[in-house]
């Protein structure tokens, strides 16, 4: 039994409540909407009902939507898929025409099918908790909200916020709802029934005010506007957003039965796309990910130490702490810590700003953060965590101080983003304590962090690392200790290719224009400006003398970075970076004068395709080979990975999947045409010779691009 329904004799409410049994968590399936409409059926036949109160028994979630798990399972065909749309249209429709009032009482996340079922509802009263939050995720999913989404919401809100919250897939917590008119009231939990209950008392709802914008020509001017916003966000490679506005701009004004049938007409094609499959798989990996610990309790340090306070240590503190983790954070003087500690408050504000906190969490956060400077002992400390400067001697000497001041079943980990674990690690009487973590930059936003298990590295070492990182709301995966882990070492040669287009004579723009049209967040050479040219110089060097298949990255960083051109941090690189308005290309880089490196047996400037190939198919030949090396233990993890970590092509599924797409005959010829044409280090790897020979794929069944 996934609803109970019990009527208070008190004032001949039906409460409902939503309790899926063994889960922390409710969601609608083909079950949940049957048990539903018997209850509805049962409540349309109760004499002297006078209203009904749909309410969450899970402690911070009321509805988290579809059970996307089962949907997956089962399939996204189109037999399969249209009557579990037509079931939710049936149920929530009989919900919506009950001749008494309704109301959603909503504490904790209300997404996706969830907030369709709310708004179903007459009206809706939602907690003041950080763990309420409103909205519909379906386009980030590759599909749209079907189950009366499109249909209901623009009437209540209005088109264009309506349109904004649905291609943005953006959560609201309850006062901004409150603000954009998605819910009624709002109250403090232990209030949330009694103000519902006084919604109900307002009886049906009536008929939505007619609004201005709805008329024919605003509403095709709105329409407009959010289609070309879209279209710049997603440079055509996501239909979902596009394809939602269109369906919500046509149901406006019709009835909801037309309505739903747009809706129904849309999921089924949106969810045959190669988009949609990608996207569904990536959020279906998260899952995986965050379910993959023996022990499903998170488990939190009780204390942790960060060691260094630069941009990694101070993000890395304040996010232990803003997870309740009280920290030690050491750095070498008071002026380093004091740079440390104003980092984090401004982390603290951004958060208290966004919401994430409130004022009085943030402030506790902070509270939680005791800065020293000296080495004293760490007793009562759980996990350390290393983020000092990127130098071997420097990380050895710390990690040997810290193995007499830290308890022997102490954690030791590193933020190393290239030195091996297992060096750190050297000297140490117990090295099967140190593992690596490495965050990637800026630590509150990004969801990944790769756990670098070393050789020596102890698996329940591993297996802390996996349950803290799940603690933290991030996502683990676990890379053996080889150069560059995995996501950089995916990631650089495709940063060095596109150094060596530039030097090639193609302009900046053209390079990143390419790749961002391709599907990357960023062109390669506007992140080598964010990274740091003077970093991604050294992290480049060092890989390719330690795997010597990768290309050098040549002189070109070092003759920018010799004009004091370091990137964004200085203002300039192979970009201008005004501190208002937008970053252009750099026209002193033409005064430099860098004659083509290696003007090889190219006749021709690269083309458009050359250039998306060469910078892509470099990364998806290395992830073949990590794959081949056992750097990760699979293809998902991998993709998963690269999708997280870099944001590479969500909708392609990852550099794996995009092989498969591609066909490894196709592959291996263009890579092989490519190193012919003088790119000798884009010669196809073993791994994926032997694909193309036996006709295999990374991923069963693998999807093709349409
Ligand atoms: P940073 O230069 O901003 O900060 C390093 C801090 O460590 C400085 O405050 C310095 O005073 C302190 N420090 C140096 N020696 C120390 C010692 N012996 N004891 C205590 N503190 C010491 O560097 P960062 O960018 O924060 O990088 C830190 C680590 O994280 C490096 O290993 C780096 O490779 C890694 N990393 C960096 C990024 C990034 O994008 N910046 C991303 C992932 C990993």
């Amino acid at each position: 039994m996934n609803i109970l329904r019990h009527i208070d004799p008190a004032d001949g409410v039906a409460v409902l409540t939503f309790d899926r049994p063994g889960s922390s968590a409710n969601v609608l399936d083909e079950a949940v909407l049957r048990e539903l409409d018997e209850h509805l059926a049962v409540l349309e036949a109760t004499p002297g009902l006078r209203g009904v109160l749909l309410r969450g028994a899970k402690p911070t979630i009321f509805i988290a939507g579809a059970d996307l798990h089962a949907l997956a399972e089962g399939g996204l065909s189109p037999a399969r898929l249209a009557p579990v749309i037509d079931l939710g249209h049936a149920v929530f429709e009989r919900l919506a025409r009950l001749p008494v009032p309704s109301v959603a009482a909503i504490h904790g996340a209300c997404l996706g099918g969830g907030l369709e079922l709310a708004l179903a509802c007459d009206w809706r009263a939602a907690s003041d908790s950080a763990a309420t939050k409103l909205g519909l995720p379906e386009t980030g999913l590759g599909i749209l909200p079907a189950w009366g989404g499109c249909v209901r919401l623009p009437p209540l809100i209005g088109l264009p916020a309506a349109l904004s919250l649905i291609v943005s897939g953006r959560r609201l917590a309850a006062a901004q709802a409150a603000r954009a008119g998605l819910v009624d009231a709002v109250a403090h939990e232990e209030y949330l029934e009694a103000a519902a209950r006084r919604l109900l008392a307002r009886g049906k709802r009536p008929a939505p005010r007619r609004r201005l914008v709805h008329l024919a020509p605003l509403r095709a001017f709105v329409a407009l506007r959010a289609r070309v916003a879209v279209a710049a966000r997603t440079h055509g490679h996501y239909p979902a957003p596009p394809r939602a506005v269109e369906v919500c701009v046509a149901a406006l004004g019709k009835s909801h039965e037309a309505g739903f049938a747009l809706e129904k007409a849309a999921l089924l094609e949106l969810a045959a796309t190669s988009a949609a499959r990608h996207l569904m798989g990536i959020f279906l990996g998260r899952e995986r990910i965050k379910k993959s610990v023996a022990d499903p309790r998170p488990a939190p340090p009780r204390v942790a130490a960060v060691v260094g306070a630069g941009v990694m240590g101070a993000g890395i503190a304040w996010w232990l702490a803003a997870h309740r983790v009280p920290v030690r954070l050491q750095d070498v003087s008071p002026e380093a810590l004091g740079r440390g500690l104003e980092t984090i408050r401004r982390l603290a504000a951004e958060a208290v700003r966004h919401r994430a906190l409130t004022p009085v969490e943030g402030r506790a956060a902070l509270d939680r953060i005791i800065p020293i400077d000296a080495d004293t002992p760490l007793r009562g400390v759980d996990w350390v965590i290393e983020a000092a400067a990127e130098k071997l001697d420097v990380k050895r000497a710390i990690f040997r101080r810290l193995e007499a001041r830290v308890a022997p079943d102490a954690i030791l980990a590193t933020n190393t983003s290239a030195l091996s674990i297992d060096a750190i690690a050297d000297g140490l009487a117990h090295p099967g304590r140190v593992v690596g973590l490495h965050f990637f930059n800026p630590v509150h936003r990004m969801p990944l962090v790769e756990i670098v298990r070393g050789p020596r590295t102890a698996a329940a070492a591993v297996d802390s690392a996996r349950r803290l990182v799940l603690a933290l709301d991030k996502l683990p995966v676990v890379a053996r200790d080889r150069p560059g882990f995995l996501v950089n070492r995916v990631l650089i040669p495709g940063l060095v290719e596109a150094v060596h287009l530039f030097r090639e004579g193609v302009p900046v723009a053209e390079i990143d224009r390419a790749l961002e049209d391709f599907g990357l967040p960023m062109g390669p050479l506007r992140l080598a400006d964010e990274v740091g040219l003077d970093i991604a110089s050294h992290v480049a060097r060092d890989l390719a003398e330690r795997l010597p298949h990768l290309a050098a990255p040549g002189d070109t960083l070092e003759r920018l970075i010799a004009h004091g051109w370091l990137g964004k941090k200085s203002g300039r690189g192979f970009y201008t970076h005004p501190t208002r308005g937008k970053a252009k290309p750099n026209p002193g880089l033409r005064a430099l004068r860098l004659a083509p490196e290696n003007p090889a047996s190219r006749a021709a400037a690269p083309d458009r395709a050359e250039i998306v190939d060469c910078v892509v198919l470099v990364m998806v030949n290395e992830a073949a080979r990590c794959l081949d090396e056992g750097v990760v233990d699979d293809a998902d993890d991998l993709d998963l990975a690269m999708v997280l970590g870099t944001g590479w092509a969500p909708f392609r599924g990852g550099p794996l999947h995009h092989a498969d797409a591609l066909g490894a005959a196709p592959l291996v010829a263009r890579l092989d045409a490519l190193a012919a044409g003088g790119r000798p280090h884009l010669e196809p790897c073993a791994a994926l010779r032997a694909r193309a020979a036996q006709g295999r794929t990374f991923f069963p069944a693998s999807p093709k691009t349409p």
